[in-house]
């Protein structure tokens, strides 16, 4: 059995004092939750207000994004280790803003998803078509290249160690972030299904115990069907996650 697994991605939004009220009203509202795992992907220069506020809770924090690379002239980037230092168990990768507004590629993905477990970061790798890609019938080819884009970077040692920090999937079709749009549970489980059985191709162990999350417009009103689906294990959560109410609900929906 999977445990389900919610994480708010609150992209570039807050500030100090916003911050503090936010995780407090969420970090009160979850203590007794006890079945799921709950993580914040906030801003980086918020990073240490989070692991001051987060530290002995039961919500974990994590980035947004994060550089291959361990050091050197890259302004601007964050290391891996450097996510680690601060506490991070988490990092996002391969979000649709990064490729579409920072033209990150699978490539740069599979790199980073690389790079993080070795730092032993969680990568929660995102996957997923755009509108026309999905209105062209071409949601299980561009699903596939993005995962086997990673997946064959991954000798068998780095897919031992990807298992080790529980590596996740995220299927976030991109005509449902930030839209207003949910998939339907049923296309959401159809798109789950066959991102788990990419994965039993390489390992079928595996594939049972990965998390497979959903995102795309999740709210306190759509969660609970979707997060009923077989194969989705909890809910990358964008908007509703600056609010503590919708983000709680949602939270208390995957316990
Ligand atoms: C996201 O940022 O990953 C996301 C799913 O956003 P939203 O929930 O706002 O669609």
């Amino acid at each position: 059995m999977r445990r389900k697994l919610v994480v708010g991605n609150w992209k570039m939004h807050g500030d100090l004092k916003s911050n503090q009220t936010l995780l407090e009203s969420i970090t009160n509202g979850l203590q007794n939750l006890k079945n799921a795992d709950y993580v914040v992907c906030v801003p980086n220069p918020y990073l240490f207000q989070a692991r001051e506020l987060l530290t002995n809770t039961n919500v974990a924090w994590g980035g947004q994004n994060v550089n291959q690379h361990e050091q050197g002239a890259f302004t601007g980037a964050v290391a891996p280790h450097m996510l680690s230092d601060l506490g991070c168990q988490f990092v996002l990768l391969g979000h649709s803003e990064r490729r579409v507004l920072f033209h990150e590629t699978n490539l740069t993905a599979a790199a980073r998803f690389d790079a993080s477990i070795k730092a032993g970061l969680t990568p929660v790798l995102c996957v997923g078509e755009t509108l026309a890609e999905h209105e062209a019938g071409l949601t299980e080819v561009i699903v596939a290249s993005q995962m086997d884009a990673v997946m064959a970077t991954l000798s068998d040692e780095d897919f031992a160690a990807a298992m080790q920090v529980n590596m996740v999937f995220a299927y976030e079709p991109v005509w449902a972030v930030g839209t207003g749009k949910t998939a339907s549970p049923e296309q959401a489980q159809t798109v789950h299904e066959f991102i788990r059985n990419r994965i039993a191709r390489r390992n079928s162990d595996a594939a049972a115990h990965v998390r497979i999350i959903y995102g795309g417009s999740i709210k306190a009103n759509n969660a609970k069907q979707l997060f009923a689906m077989p194969d989705v294990d909890g809910g990358l959560v964008g908007g509703a996650s600056l609010d503590a109410d919708e983000f709680i609900e949602i939270c208390r929906l995957a316990n």
